[in-house]
């Protein structure tokens, strides 16, 4: 849970968080809601569980998917509702790094478009998905003409990180001026925003620490890597000769990290997210079309 003054808020009254996540309601409430119209929306979270590097923890994307879904409903409360996070999605180049998870690609945009179609079943007809794992939104996208067709609803998608102004990021991801490389799985950006909303899941690791454990991602895959790779790539692995020293870039540019600027980009990922779903929202009351 984050602490802040700017954020649980609704029109300067308190809403319990608990109150817009789908899947902590009843039947009866979410019943009585529909009834009365007050749930006009829902956030669908997409994440992973997957590495990121030495010091996060794998939960990062998805956790922080739900957690952006969670205070965009909360400053439209009652308006819209968070479902229940996809918390595995598409990293199979992920995998060569201990802990990841993934699906194929084609079990995520099916899993995806089931608990859409479950949701527009309820009469839900404004939908978002809000992105927290970067290999997610091609597959999400390509879909996303068709679902609209399909569902016939107010739909679209959103990756967290996709709605910060280079202007943000010089701010508050100082290695993204430096490097042009600030918004980076793992690195400074994901960092910061992990240490404001969960310092517990930030583990602190120094360089030498990386160092000494002598992680070598250009070798050759270990026998159940490379019998994933083959079965789900088609062809043997071979690292690009360059996995080493991004994994230790990023470490590196991880250190940069500073959860006052991670409060920052949270509270105006959360901003623009709300307008985008307000827009989606007035689309929908209005008949009118989306994309506008
Ligand atoms: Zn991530």
């Amino acid at each position: 849970m984050i602490k802040s003054k700017h954020l649980f808020h609704n029109a300067d009254k308190y809403v319990n968080p608990d109150k817009v996540l789908l899947w902590e309601l009843t039947r009866k409430e979410v019943r009585e809601s529909l009834e009365k119209g007050s749930i006009k929306a829902a956030i669908l979270p997409t994440g992973s569980t997957e590495q990121h590097n030495e010091h996060l923890a794998l939960c990062t994307d998805f956790a922080m998917a739900t957690m952006i879904s969670q205070q965009v409903a909360l400053r439209s409360y009652p308006n819209a509702i968070v479902s229940t996070p996809c918390p595995v999605g598409y990293a199979p180049y992920h995998m060569g790094r201990k802990g990841t998870l993934t699906l194929r690609k084609e079990t995520f945009q099916a899993y995806v478009f089931d608990v859409l179609e479950s949701l527009t079943a309820h009469g839900i007809n404004t939908i978002l998905v809000v992105n927290g794992h970067a290999g997610n939104h091609a597959p999400i996208q390509d879909m996303l003409s068709n679902w609209r067709t399909d569902l016939g609803i107010t739909l679209d998608l959103v990756s967290y990180w996709q709605v910060l102004s280079d202007e943000d990021l010089n701010q508050y991801v100082p290695t993204h001026k430096k490097y042009r490389a600030g918004v980076n799985h793992a690195a400074e950006f994901e960092t910061s925003v992990v240490q404001a909303a969960w310092p517990e899941r930030v583990r602190s690791v120094n360089m030498n620490e990386y160092d000494d454990a002598k992680l070598d991602y250009d070798k050759e895959a270990d026998a159940s890597f490379a019998k994933f790779y083959i079965r789900h790539f088609g062809k043997p692995y071979y690292g690009d000769g360059n996995e080493n020293i991004t994994d230790r870039t990023r470490q590196e540019q991880a250190l940069c990290s500073n959860p006052e600027n991670g409060l920052a980009l949270i509270g105006i990922a959360t901003e623009k997210i709300s307008k985008i779903l307000d827009r989606m929202i007035c689309a929908s009351e209005s008949g009118g079309t989306w994309p506008e």
